[in-house]
């Protein structure tokens, strides 16, 4: 929390505001001080050069015509008076006191000449004085008149109508400003609460003498500068309303703050007939410690003022944390994903698996989903999420299906084996009518139980495991092969993994990474494939992508291989591709 905010008064808030909203809506005094100076000068050069050739008998010649100097006072003259009448509509009201007082001193200069000197020459120089005072004053009062009409527009541009306080675009003017001059302010995102139903069961306009009585109280607090913190408070629309806290020494002055604004509530309103209460639920965020543009700091003061709606407790402050952001992204996901799988874009990508002498063995399916703009979503991420929201088995389905559907065919058009690998999540796992989907899925596809491979996360697998047994035994039964993925990323028992009834141990790519930086690491991985075979299963390495690994891994006798060396995840028509050059298919 930064403390060394300047401490401002309640005037100097108001200024802020003024000045901002100045620099958008008024019309804006684009002229430059230099032009100012520049007519001033251009004024005395023509005024002096006037008096001066005035009175002269002096002729000039020009192309050989003698031409009386006294002939050129008029057109300085006039030069003098354009000079009056720009500085007057160019510079408001510093130029219209200049222009008047350079015109007023002037009268009397031109009287004495008059009464000293004998010149009557002068003489119509006073009347066109006067009328320059009189244009110079009509300027200016229609260029007020403009300024006035236009302060209106600008007020009732920044203003909400309902309730007078400032609107949406007011605060977006503030908020630039303070943002630009790294003032730290709190966002507070304020909704009504149940104001929908005093609107549906009393009427709009109970509700919008409601809005405006709520206003009047919050509008006070931050005029009179109650609660000690420089306030701002804005509508946004509806019942949609917005704090903008500054010059707090702690986050405890802000929820102060916004406690005075709550209990500004607390009395009853009395609106026509009618006496009844409401609260409002309150979310904030800080910049620049949460955020530092506008549009997050108020995204964030939302989520955490929905918090607040969405906890139903008695506590209606609420500041914005990580944990909301991430709680926010969860949200984001699941409706990609639940979108995705409605209109039927989850689609699934395969990864080839070799043995050692790269061959090709089969295909892991991973599935694939991309956001409107075409981006990939990580399945890392999207995979959690849909455990978490229980959306993983339709999710495991569709991939199941599509990549099944096409590996039986492939299978059928080449006439050899293609080993497909499945993922599967334990909640998935875990369903009564798993080995039915299996069954199913075999029968659809046509692919032999044999080629169908079930991988089965080590971390996982051990928590859980003894629920799903039923299901994986009924699978191997079935003559489906059994992998278990991430190897080494858990905790399993020798004891465990012996009754386990896999065929395939999957070692996880953390192990592969760091084996080639030491003998110990080496031994290790060596190990790991040891005691798989010893278990009786077949050892694939995971994330292979140096072919000095392929060399150790030969070394110690791993049986397959999976990683960007040989093969990145394709999609299904590269992956087909593949297949077909693999087994000379045309
Ligand atoms: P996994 O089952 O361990 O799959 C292997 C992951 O390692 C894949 O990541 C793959 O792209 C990546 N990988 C393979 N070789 C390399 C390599 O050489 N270098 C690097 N850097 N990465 C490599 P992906 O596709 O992001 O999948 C992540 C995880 O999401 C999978 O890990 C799996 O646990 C899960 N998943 C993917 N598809 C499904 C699915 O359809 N159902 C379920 N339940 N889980 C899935
Ligand atoms: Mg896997
Ligand atoms: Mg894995």
């Amino acid at each position: 929390m930064n403390k060394n905010m300047n401490k401002n008064d309640g005037t100097n808030n108001k200024r802020v505001l003024e000045n901002t909203l100045e620099r958008l809506y008024a019309v804006k005094r684009k002229t430059p001080w230099s032009i100012f100076v520049l007519l001033l000068l251009l004024y005395f050069i023509a005024n002096f050069t006037v008096s001066n050739s005035a009175g002269s008998s002096t002729n000039i010649n020009i192309m050989g015509y003698p031409i009386p100097l006294y002939t050129f006072a008029g057109v300085f003259s006039s030069l003098s008076n354009i000079c009056i009448l720009l500085i007057t509509m160019y510079f408001d009201k510093i130029g219209f006191i200049t222009s008047l007082f350079l015109l007023t001193i002037q009268i009397p200069v031109i009287i004495s000449s008059i009464i000293f000197r004998k010149n009557l020459t002068s003489l119509p120089g006073i009347f066109g004085n006067l009328l320059a005072v009189v244009a110079v004053i009509l300027i200016y009062l229609n260029n007020k008149k403009i300024k006035d009409y236009n302060k209106k527009l600008r007020d009732q541009a920044l203003m909400d109508i309902l309730t007078g306080l400032p609107n949406r675009f007011a605060n977006l003017e503030l908020l630039t400003e303070l943002i630009k001059r790294e003032i730290p302010f709190a966002a507070v995102s304020v909704d009504i609460n149940g104001f929908k139903s005093i609107n549906e069961t009393m009427g709009y306009d109970i509700g919008n003498k409601t809005l405006i009585e709520i206003a009047d109280r919050w509008k006070k607090i931050a005029d009179e500068n109650l609660s000690g913190t420089l306030d701002f408070v804005v509508r946004h629309g509806g019942d949609e309303f917005a704090l903008v806290i500054r010059d707090f020494n702690s986050e405890d002055d802000i929820v102060k703050t916004i406690r005075m604004y709550e209990e500004a509530l607390k009395n009853h309103l009395t609106i026509t007939e009618y006496e009844f209460y409401v609260s409002a639920s309150f979310g904030y965020a800080l910049y620049p410690d949460d955020a530092d543009d506008i549009d997050s700091v108020f995204l964030y003061a939302d989520m955490a003022m929905q918090e607040v709606k969405h906890n139903n407790s008695s506590n209606h402050i609420m500041k914005f944390t990580k944990d909301l952001k991430k709680e926010e992204r969860t949200l984001e996901i699941e409706g990609k994903l639940r979108e995705a799988i409605e209109n039927d874009t989850l689609f699934f990508n395969l990864q080839p698996q070799y043995d050692m002498n790269h061959k090709l063995r089969g295909f892991e399916a991973l599935a694939r989903m991309k956001d409107e703009d075409g981006k990939y979503i990580s399945p890392v991420e999207f995979i959690h999420i849909a455990e978490k929201v229980g959306l993983i088995d339709k999710l495991d389905s569709i991939v199941y299906k599509k990549s099944a559907s096409f590996i039986g065919n492939m299978i059928k058009r080449t006439g050899t084996d293609i080993m497909l690998s499945i993922n599967v999540s334990v909640r998935h796992l875990m369903k009564s009518d798993f080995s039915d989907e299996i069954k199913t899925l075999l029968d659809s596809s046509g692919i032999p139980p044999r080629l169908l491979e079930i991988e089965i996360t080590e971390s996982i697998m051990i928590d859980s495991m003894d629920k799903a047994m039923n299901s994986i035994k009924e699978i191997k039964d079935m003559g489906v092969q059994i992998a278990i993925d991430d190897f080494g990323t858990g905790y399993s028992s020798l004891s465990y993994l012996n009754n386990f009834p896999a065929t395939l141990l999957k070692i996880d790519k953390s192990f592969i990474d760091k084996m080639n930086m030491g003998d110990k690491s080496k031994q290790y991985v060596a190990a790991i494939i040891s005691l798989g075979h010893i278990m009786g299963f077949n050892v694939i390495s995971e994330g292979v992508e140096e072919s000095d690994q392929i060399e150790t891994l030969r070394e110690i006798g791993c049986d397959y291989i999976q990683g960007y060396i040989w093969g990145k995840p394709l999609p299904q028509e590269e992956a087909e591709k593949l297949i077909m050059s693999t087994y000379k298919i045309d």
